[in-house]
């Protein structure tokens, strides 16, 4: 069944998703239910709704949505992309084995090192661009594999279909985090992945005003786990920030364009640039992992990483000169971010994990929004002024 009336488009579902669903006033937009409860209709007699951590018709509209861009069984909205990452995590039974990428999301690290330190689960790092190495990693059976790609902040970039299938071998659950790229820019369950999770607070919402989560489940069975973990641990989505979500879903789509044609722009200018060392970017054809990128993805996406020439003084520097872009954590939103990995978002990583994930003290992240991309390069222009 489709959340529109009619089979559609992602585009198309993406902006009409729970449009004309309240039948009592016949609302366009879906309405905001906030209420905490809902009545039964009489004795043994549940409506579809009973108490909204386990269940709320706005939260509803969403994970059906989101499920349905993904092209799952079903979907699970969480508080935040971290909720989503816990809730995926009690799909393990004690002692079992995640296999995660070396680079992942330092959230995504910390939480899966710290339920290893407590014995909850084991962990072991790989490289998956590696082969080798992900083969002899997977002779440990683990129970789980996670995915990131493109990768934070590096971009490196995992090819699905053969992670699942070789995943498939030693019967892992395969999990994609496709934060990065939205279920309109690529679809994890389609090339094999059983599980797709979302940080929401990034480009699906894209306006930097919630923070949330969503995970998507390819088979009905994995999906009524989640459900059930998700109310009994009641890490639940709130009714507001779903609301919010869906009005961010609706522009989705030209949004990525935007955020896509900027990119590109800003890709050649930092390319050209004597003072940039590297740039790290899937659209480039000497990125190791462009041609799968090209294969599995619509398009390449807005992150870009770069290392500027020179040490932490001209980071600094360079910092110093920004007008427009700001200085935060995050990524997704209408508006520019940049980040300096080390001590912002992978800060929870010690120096020896950051040099293993390739995360350098020049090594700067760029969340490219949709302002005027002349206005961005003009501001990049004043930051390398300011450098040696
Ligand atoms: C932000 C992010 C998360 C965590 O999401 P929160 O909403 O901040 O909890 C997980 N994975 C990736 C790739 C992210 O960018």
């Amino acid at each position: 069944m489709s959340i529109t009336k009619v089979p559609s488009e992602s585009d198309t579902i993406a902006v009409r998703a729970g449009l004309e669903s309240d039948t009592q006033h016949g609302a366009v937009t879906p309405p905001l239910y906030l209420s905490t409860n809902y009545t039964f209709e009489g004795y043994d007699q549940p409506r579809t709704f009973d108490y909204s951590r386990s269940g709320n018709p706005t939260r509803q509209i969403l994970a059906e949505a989101i499920a349905e861009l993904e092209g799952g069984a079903g979907g699970v909205i969480t508080s935040t992309g971290m909720s989503a990452v816990f809730l995926v995590l009690q799909l393990l039974k004690a002692g079992e084995r995640i296999l995660i990428p070396h680079d992942c999301y330092g959230g995504c690290f910390r939480l899966f090192r710290s339920f290893a330190e407590r014995k909850i689960i084991e962990f072991d790092v790989v490289d998956q661009t590696d082969e080798k190495a992900l083969k002899i990693a997977l002779d440990k059976k683990p129970a789980m594999v996670w995915v990131e790609t493109p990768s934070n902040p590096l971009l490196r970039v995992v090819d699905i279909e053969k992670i699942s299938r070789l995943s498939k071998q030693s019967e892992a659950i395969v999990v994609v985090d496709n934060t990065f790229l939205s279920p309109l820019l690529q679809q994890p369950l389609s090339l094999g992945a059983d599980i797709v999770i979302h940080s929401t607070t990034k480009y699906i919402n894209g306006h930097s005003d919630i923070v949330g989560g969503a995970v998507v489940a390819k088979r009905e069975s994995i999906y009524e786990d989640l459900k059930w973990w998700a109310n009994c641990t009641g890490i639940t989505g709130s009714p507001f920030d779903s609301f919010m979500v869906l009005r961010g879903l609706k522009t989705l789509d030209v949004r990525l364009e935007r955020h896509n044609s900027n990119a590109k722009r800003i890709v050649d200018y930092l390319q050209a640039h004597s003072q940039v060392e590297k740039v790290y970017y899937p659209g480039l054809k000497d990125h190791p992992g462009h041609e799968i990128a090209a294969r599995q993805q619509k398009d390449f996406g807005a992150m870009i990483a770069f290392r500027l020439e020179g040490g932490v003084e001209n980071v600094k520097a360079f910092l110093s000169g920004l007008k427009i872009i700001s200085l935060a954590e995050s990524l997704g939103g209408v508006e520019s971010l940049i980040c300096h990995p080390s001590t912002m978002t992978h800060a929870a990583m010690t120096i020896e994990e950051q040099t293993v994930a390739g995360i350098s003290q020049n090594l700067l992240r760029l969340s490219v929004g949709i302002e005027n991309v002349d206005d961005l390069i003009a501001d990049l222009e004043r930051c390398f002024k300011q450098c040696q």
